[in-house]
């Protein structure tokens, strides 16, 4: 192993305070030995360069390869196999990779919710063996039905459910069809949010909850809308609700409170407590009741139908598989598929047995699988029962991920056959498509939300008596100072504001991540070479937070020029700096009172390069304050090669400060 230096410059005491200069000595392990004594390591990134030069394939890294290396490198080729050889290195750092096509792969971090198809028939053909009758399966179902409500906590949260009336808009109607908007109150203060969707027609009508997926514009995009008016034409009331922390959730807790374990809870609970107020309705027939939703609404499906007894009918769609539990921690964030020693979507699925299920599945996503393995599994259960007849699958295999037309016209088919819908009604040209705000409760900005309402995340976990990540706190601190920036800028266009926000966003999070992986200690306490000094922890800080991808700052730049003016990007900039720039420029004009033009532009160009270096680095004192020394020892050179001394020059600066406060006092003695 060996040190490599890209870049070094020196740094010495500053009349700034603090060391100034530096170094950006980049200290690389690498390796290029070939010999027992060294392990025959190599750098992780040229072992995957070299693995897909000699496979010819295409390995595109989502995981970070930065100071990772290989020891026994070439060792771990198997020249018969890409897909060992990627495992056989690739394990060494809890790093995985999926194929995309023949000569494509992709490297990620592992993900315990994300299987193959493979791991996924593995797993059915092992829980096939642990039943082959009613009699066993039912023991299993028992067991499964237990230990899942365990693992989500739920009860616990539905015991502290407050039993109150919900928060009613007035009743807008369309053709064949109104929609009423809800905010019910779960825990105390806590609300769930949706649109209620009622047929016309008179009598006792079948209920369908439509929890809603991770679809762009949430359950207010025109796919969602048309499908719960058109059910609820046909003779369905339909309930629309919002994921936690999307749609009006969002301002109570923030967006970012989805991506937690509490959300899972959440979410299963709201589903619960809305079927409880909805069967209070006189309207509804308590014995069709259903539950339809896509992608992550198709995983509450499950779970719901796993939970809740009542429900007589679901068709998860574009969701379900044995090998993948849903990406987003409101999916999988609590260990459910842990229950009954091990356990997956399908078998869950497989406990609402033998009432009817439609799987809706396609073949472009991970439901790819569902015709060979989750359907045939699924049968197997149903089987048991003798009610085949009560589970099918509609599989469309030249469609994506989404929730389509053919895919809504298979849920539609589904409940018209299972409630007896009026299946004269469809016809989703009748739809009316609603603009998002009309579907609030709160008001357009949030003005009507009730006096009681939790306004913050941390209201929320204390109920649940649970801490999410640290970083789930430090991303919405993030975003509220992204959010801050842009409001500076007073830009009074939405979508422009939206694309500003997403850009910091995504900047801000990059550089603390990139600084929180790859902290100081990953850099070598070693000495600057050019000094002799030893390199403090900053230095190593800087060091390290150097060495993140260009494109992170380049994505900045790029993405706020598109929608700001140069000074507004400058705005941003001093946001970020904290005001660095002009408070240094306003000393540099202290020190040299006489600056010339040239001069001027010198020292403004180089607290420009310094602004916008700076923005890439995490701590304000350490980080940030040592990009600006390295600027500031430019400039004080500039004027020592061009005729001034600096020292000089700051030495009068700071006598004359003297002078200031000695002849201030003295004033303040004599008035005294
Ligand atoms: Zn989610």
């Amino acid at each position: 192993m060996k040190f490599f230096i890209i870049n070094c410059r020196t740094f010495f005491k500053s009349p700034f305070g603090g060391f100034r200069g530096l170094f950006l000595l980049f200290v690389a392990a690498t390796c290029n030995a070939q010999s027992y004594e060294t392990q025959f390591t190599k750098p992780l990134g040229q072992v995957l360069q070299e693995i897909g030069i000699r496979f010819n394939v295409k390995l595109k890294c989502e995981a970070d390869t930065v100071g990772k290396v290989v020891s026994f490198a070439d060792f771990r080729i198997r020249p018969y196999s890409v897909e060992e050889s990627l495992t056989n290195v690739l394990s060494l750092f809890d790093y995985k990779f999926a194929k995309q096509d023949d000569k494509t792969y992709k490297i990620k971090v592992y993900e315990y919710p994300r299987r193959t198809p493979e791991d996924g028939a593995k797993l059915l053909a092992y829980l096939n063996t642990l039943y082959k009758d009613s009699a066993s399966w039912n023991l299993r179902r028992a067991t499964l039905k237990k230990e899942v409500r365990e693992r989500l906590q739920i009860d616990s949260a539905l015991a502290k459910c407050v039993q109150s009336k919900p928060i009613l808009s007035k009743i807008r109607k369309f053709d064949g069809y109104t929609v009423q908007n809800f905010a019910l109150e779960t825990m105390p203060g806590l609300y769930v949010n949706g649109s209620v969707y009622t047929p016309l027609s008179k009598g006792k009508h079948a209920l369908i909850l439509c929890p809603n997926g991770h679809w762009g514009g949430g359950r207010y995009n025109s796919d969602e809308q048309t499908r719960f008016a058109t059910l609820a034409r046909m003779g369905a009331v339909c309930v629309s609700y919002d994921l936690f922390g999307w749609g009006e959730s969002a301002l109570q807790v923030t967006m970012t409170a989805h991506r937690t374990s509490i959300a899972h809870i959440i979410q299963i609970m709201n589903g619960i407590t809305i079927l409880d107020y909805m069967l209070t309705r006189k309207d509804i027939d308590p014995k069709r009741v259903g539950a339809n939703g896509g992608s992550g609404g198709g995983s509450q499906v499950v779970l719901l139908a796993t939970i809740d007894d009542r429900f007589a009918a679901v068709c998860p769609t574009v969701s379900l598989a044995s090998h993948f539990d849903g990406g987003c921690p409101c999916e999988s964030g609590m260990p459910v598929q842990l229950a009954g020693g091990g356990t997956c979507n399908a078998e869950l699925l497989a406990t609402f047995a033998p009432k009817p299920v439609s799987v809706v599945s396609d073949g472009g996503d991970w439901t790819a699988s569902v015709p060979e393995l989750e359907y045939p599994y699924l049968q197997r259960i149903y089987g048991f029962y003798g009610a085949l007849k009560n589970i099918s699958n509609i599989h469309l295999a030249n469609e994506k991920h989404d929730f389509g037309v053919n895919k809504r016209k298979a849920v539609y088919d589904f409940f018209i056959n299972t409630f007896t819908l009026n299946a004269q009604m469809l016809d989703e040209s009748k739809v009316t498509i609603e603009p998002e705000k009309a579907m609030y409760s709160f008001g357009d900005n949030g003005e009507k939300m009730p006096a009681n309402a939790i306004r913050e995340f941390k209201q929320v976990e204390r109920m649940f008596d649970k801490k999410a990540d640290a970083k789930i706190h430090s991303d919405i601190d993030l975003e509220k100072r992204a959010q801050s920036y842009v409001d500076s800028l007073k830009l009074n266009d939405k979508e422009k504001e939206t694309r500003v926000y997403a850009v910091i966003r995504t900047h801000m999070r990059a550089v603390r991540d990139w600084h929180n992986e790859h902290p100081y200690t990953t850099v070598p306490a070693g000495i600057n070479p050019r000094t002799g000094e030893k390199l403090t922890d900053v230095h190593r800080d800087v060091i390290a937070c150097s060495a993140k991808p260009k494109s992170v700052h380049e994505n900045l730049m790029t993405g706020l020029r598109k929608d700001l003016t140069e000074q507004q990007l400058e705005t941003i900039l001093d946001l970020y700096t904290i005001g660095k720039y002009h408070f240094t420029l306003k000393g540099f004009k202290a020190i040299v009172p006489d600056m010339t033009e040239k001069e001027e532009a010198y020292v403004i160009s180089q607290l420009r390069l310094a602004r916008e270096q700076a923005v890439d680095y995490k701590t304000m004192k350490g980080e940030i304050s040592a990009i600006f020394e390295i600027y500031k020892d430019n400039v004080e050179r500039y004027f020592n090669e061009n005729g001034r001394n600096w020292r000089t020059m700051y030495k009068t600066y700071t006598n004359k400060l003297k002078a200031e406060k000695e002849a201030k006092n003295k004033t303040e003695t004599e008035k005294k």
